[in-house]
């Protein structure tokens, strides 16, 4: 059995934000689906112990939606239940909004064995989370990040560049502040405008200069400066962490580790031992294919992909090619024109014995991975 690591999705959030496409829905606090869902996570949680399929997995991922808006009673419930049916844990991440991490909320995390948040702070200047439709203001995003930081649990902030009003000196200080703050890592990325959401409804027929690729690019280049002189090392392309905080959940998505999903807006990912296991729990999915090596499935929409061992090769490289570290160049020596090619145009470098995305890699990202992901399909 070979399942590492666990994902839990919370589907619910106080509001929705205005640039979110993300399975998730607004849902009061007291509302009677929270306890169903917990009953139901719960439940496929035992299953899924009894089959087996927890028993090596090193870490776990509540995500959403927002899982603190479970509160703490509901919150500290998951967690305990997930700490007992996990006994090789090593990492457990905890996804949080400023307004729902309340006091009784971390409190209970800390208690169930929780090492890690991942706090949604986005911005830190009230009017870019204004126009994001973001809930909490910037002061209170500092003053519950400062909160959990004392607690002692590993805390890593998302922060988000090219939206509405944003500017180089304002983008700066939102970084600034987040590192003040003491936080151990911190995920950056550019928004993006997705379609049928209140922002690009908003935004329809205005210009959005602030979201360009240049802009992306430029604010995206200023995180990794100003964060590589305060001790954040980028590891993946929107991730930066102090020495020893990286997060190995996500490291365990981009390294093939094979994961299990639950909830409604979870995917799994699985080898053919862990497979075999996990059709025990749910009785609707199919044999093997002969020649698939993994698989990949998701339970809101019931379906499975096979994927046989050269589109998990394939698959491999791409992901390694998120993270600073790259491949193994050996993995690309039975594709020599495709390594040529990508070392020709700058995309890729070598470092001793492996291949490592460039900056231009990073930046042209679809050019690098489309090249790896076509891969897939033998050349005739
Ligand atoms: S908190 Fe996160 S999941 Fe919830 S609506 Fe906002 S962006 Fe979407």
């Amino acid at each position: 059995m070979s399942l590492g690591a666990l994902y839990v999705h919370v589907p619910f959030c106080v509001k929705k934000c205005a640039y979110c496409d993300f399975a998730s829905s607004k849902t009061r606090a007291d509302d009677p689906l929270m306890d169903a869902y917990l009953d139901e996570r719960l439940g496929e949680l035992d299953r899924c112990a009894d089959a087996g399929l927890l028993d090596h997995c090193k870490t776990v991922y509540l995500g959403g939606g927002t899982p603190t808006h479970l509160g703490a009673r509901r919150i500290g419930a998951l967690a305990a239940r997930i700490q007992l049916l996990c006994p090789q844990l090593i990492e457990f991440s905890c996804e949080a909004n400023p307004d729902s991490l309340t006091d009784d909320v971390l409190a209970v995390l800390v208690d169930a064995g929780v090492t890690r948040l991942s706090i949604g702070v986005q911005s830190l200047d009230d009017g870019e989370l204004r126009a994001l439709g973001r809930i909490h203001t910037a002061g209170q995003a500092k003053e519950r990040v400062a909160v959990a930081v004392k607690t002692g649990l590993d805390v890593s902030v998302d922060l988000m560049c090219a939206i509405p009003h944003q500017t180089d000196v304002s983008w700066r200080r939102t970084l600034e502040e987040a590192i003040d703050l003491g936080v151990d890592h911190l995920s950056v990325y550019p928004l993006t405008i997705e379609e049928g959401t209140p922002l690009e409804y908003q935004y329809r027929n205005e210009p959005t200069p602030w979201n360009d690729e240049d802009v992306q690019a430029k604010h995206m280049e200023a995180a990794e400066r100003i964060l590589a002189i305060a001790g954040y090392s980028r590891y993946e392309v929107a991730s930066y962490a102090r020495p020893g905080k990286r997060c190995a959940h996500n490291i365990a998505y981009w390294t093939g580790v094979p994961y299990l999903g639950l909830g409604p807006g979870a995917a799994s990912m699985l080898d053919a031992a862990g497979y075999d296991h996990a059709r025990k729990v749910y009785r609707w999915l199919p044999p093997r294919k002969p020649d698939s090596v993994r698989m990949r499935f998701s339970t809101l929409e019931r379906d499975v992909e096979f994927l046989s061992s050269r589109e998990t090769w394939a698959e491999d490289l791409m992901l390694g090619m998120r993270m600073t570290d790259g491949i193994e160049a050996t993995r690309l020596d039975i594709a020599p024109q495709t390594r040529d090619e990508l070392l020709t145009r700058g995309l890729i470098e070598r470092h001793g014995n492996r291949l490592v995305p460039t900056h231009d890699g990073w930046l042209l990202g679809n050019e690098l991975f489309g090249t790896l992901w076509d891969l897939a399909v033998p050349s005739p």
